[in-house]
């Protein structure tokens, strides 16, 4: 019995869709996941069919018609480092006082304890004494959900992913676009940039990433005082402009459950490692110096490098492993465990 995976295409806009129409990017990668899929008796079913229809009816299938959201995939890093220098230094601060605080609050308990049951004033005072330091436990509790709740918010405001999911619940609201029977795959430009690109996918480029259905997001964002509702299913946005074949079969497993391993660190120079003397223990006075000299860290180095969970991710011709670079169907392979998961999904988007 073979599994069929829905899948619903959609463009950022509408010079990405003729873009990718010229260059038959979404058609390929169709042909080839389903050439790839075929021998495991899996196929992806897509909507609308590339290339099929005039350009007019294929426009309501472009999220907006001008300006397309453009995916900053080198952003995830510099927003992460970004937010965390400016809200999990103070998050910290409130973490120690809190700490300090319920040390006193059982100092406290412990010394009303102590004092007989009849020194009936002591008591009275000492019991509204704790009573306080609770108070301030909770002011502190509160302080600190409220700069997890701004983080959120700043997080939310950068990502390219929460406008994709405010265009993509539009989409579905205006046109019938959509919905949870099909996982979106949105075809956009990347934002290009100079410089070192991540390690995220084959060649060292990124061309493809799955995002899930977030639960730690809410499903409604307030952008400049206005509610709007978010995508809240998984969807797969790709490149157009660098792009492997293999890319859309790649993402598909992706949908169904699978999730790379975890990044590792690896040596990249064993000599350095032969000659590196680690920091002295930090003392006190140490991590005051530390700060001036800013002492380099073995990765820094150029001792170790960490490698994308996506390099170990099954044999190297596996179809979630990055190290291939292979362009025929049959150069890949679906391992058992990784085809198993669309026999077992349960998604709505999977079926018989
Ligand atoms: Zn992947």
């Amino acid at each position: 019995m073979a599994r069929k995976v829905h899948i619903q295409f959609l463009w950022t806009d509408e010079s990405v869709m003729l873009e990718d129409f010229g260059k038959k990017v979404s058609k390929q990668m169709l042909e080839w996941a389903n050439e790839f899929y075929k021998p495991y008796g899996i196929e992806l079913e897509a909507k609308p069919a590339p290339n099929v229809g005039t350009v007019a009816l294929a426009q309501k299938f472009a999220l907006v018609k001008n300006d397309g959201i453009q995916p900053d995939m080198d952003d995830d890093e510099e927003m992460k480092r970004d937010l965390t220098q400016k809200y999990d230094e103070p998050y910290k601060k409130l973490e120690m006082e809190l700490a300090a605080k319920q040390m006193e609050t059982e100092r406290k308990e412990r010394e009303r304890q102590a004092v007989s049951s009849t020194d009936f004033s002591t008591q009275a005072r000492l019991s509204q004494e704790v009573t306080q330091l609770y108070r301030q436990q909770i002011a502190l509790l509160e302080q600190m959900a409220q700069i997890r709740s701004n983080q959120q918010f700043a997080r939310m405001l950068r990502d390219y992913d929460t406008y994709l999911r405010i265009q993509m619940m539009d989409k579905f609201v205006m046109d019938k676009i959509g919905g949870n029977d099909r996982v979106n795959v949105v075809f956009a430009k990347f934002k290009q940039r100079a410089g070192p690109l991540t390690m995220r996918d084959r060649k060292g480029w990124t061309v493809g990433i799955t995002r899930r259905s977030s639960y730690d997001h809410p499903a409604v964002f307030i952008l400049q005082g206005i509610p709007r509702l978010l995508w809240p299913n998984i969807y797969i946005v790709l490149d157009i402009q660098r792009f492997h074949p293999s890319t859309l079969a790649h993402e598909i497993v992706h949908t169904v459950g699978e999730s790379h391993p975890d990044p590792v660190k690896v040596i990249k120079n064993l000599e350095k490692l032969l000659n590196y003397r680690p920091p002295k223990p930090l003392t006190m006075l140490n991590r005051i110096f530390e700060q001036v000299k800013d002492t380099k860290s073995p990765d820094e180095e150029g001792i170790y490098k960490v490698v994308d969970g996506g390099y170990f991710d099954g044999p190297d011709n596996d179809i979630m492993n990055y190290s291939g670079w292979r362009m025929n169907p049959s150069d890949y392979i679906l391992p058992d465990d990784k085809k198993k998961l669309f026999f077992d999904s349960k998604a709505p988007y999977v079926t018989d």
